[in-house]
């Protein structure tokens, strides 16, 4: 993976090599941080990179940060605008993708949320897929439980909380499986590791819903828009039971990472045909043409990077 050059860091953009924490910085040790994961896409006929929804990326971030009990001196445009600042300092021509995170910085020894300081970094990667098999995934169950929300609340994207999905992701990679479905304490299903879930029974459309401990994704709100206003699919949130998976005509990964992924086969068990079905395969090609700027209706979706004149000497 090629470094950021940049990062903003302490309130100001410097060179990725200054953007350095002490062994002892409370998130490090405890995982109490938050953080967000945004996409930059390059569109090359306009020759600009657009940020795909940053005000409800930010929104969640500061959500996450909330339940943390995390004060952070920012509004949620000044973090849109740094994040604006930083990819035009990176001045990527290519897909790229953001990562801001929001950790306690205290260099003490202490599990607490309560009398720290909150501090915020964002860097940002030139960014291609972030799965091999996006039009094809073969998946498991996994035998690992989505922490609860008693536990450490999915909703909320905290740093310790994806020790949750390392552990499914790397025991699914390494029993041959591209990714897992993981089931939440009552035995339904919540999502991927890093990623929502979608799947098609009897031609609707069906997602868990956000009390089943899921994080609130914004490409599952996305492509419930899209499938509903586009496809005129009707789209239910509601609990789906591990079988109903296996009988499935369709189903999907959705996330900033993932994109829009088809899963054909689960366990072993074909999914649909086995093949890429009508439905992912329509929305993948609606939601790519979005992200890049492409549908002038949801064009405000998409924040330009570059302002005109730099983009034309680019
Ligand atoms: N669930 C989890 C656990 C995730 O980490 C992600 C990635 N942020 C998602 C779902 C998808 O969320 P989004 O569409 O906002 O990227």
């Amino acid at each position: 993976m090629t470094l950021p050059n940049f990062a903003f860091f302490k309130g100001r953009i410097v060179p990725y090599s200054e953007a350095k924490v002490g062994v002892l910085t409370h998130t490090f040790n405890y995982g109490t941080g938050i953080f967000g994961g945004l996409r930059g896409y390059w569109n090359a006929e306009e020759k600009q990179l657009f940020l795909f929804r940053p005000h409800d990326h930010y929104h969640r971030f500061l959500e996450s940060a909330k339940l943390m009990l995390m004060e952070l001196p920012y509004s949620q445009d000044d973090i849109v605008q740094f994040t604006l600042d930083l990819l035009r300092a990176e001045n990527f021509n290519t897909d790229c993708y953001i990562r801001p995170i929001c950790y306690f910085n205290d260099e003490i020894i202490g599990v607490r949320l309560h009398n720290l300081h909150a501090e915020l970094t964002i860097v940002a990667i030139p960014f291609g897929s972030y799965v091999e098999n996006e039009e094809g995934s073969h998946v498991t169950f996994s035998s690992w439980k989505r922490t609860d929300d008693n536990m450490i609340p999915a909703r909320g994207k905290i740093a310790g909380s994806y020790v949750n999905s390392a552990f499914i992701k790397t025991d699914a990679q390494r029993s041959g499986f591209d990714e897992a479905i993981v089931l939440n304490q009552d035995g339904h299903v919540a999502e991927g590791s890093a990623e929502n879930f979608f799947i098609v029974r009897k031609g609707i459309v069906c997602t868990p819903p956000i009390t089943d401990n899921i994080l609130e994704g914004i490409t599952r709100r996305t492509v419930i828009m899209l499938m509903h206003d586009e496809m005129g699919l009707e789209v239910v949130e509601r609990p789906i039971d591990r079988t109903e998976v296996y009988l499935a005509e369709e189903a999907f990964f959705c996330g900033t990472g993932v994109q829009v992924a088809a899963i054909t086969a689960v366990d072993h068990r074909p999914i649909g045909s086995g093949k890429l079905g009508p439905i992912a395969k329509e929305l993948r090609r609606i939601y790519f043409d979005v992200v890049r700027g492409r549908d002038p209706k949801y064009r405000e979706f998409c924040a330009p990077v570059f302002q005109k004149t730099e983009s034309l000497k680019r």
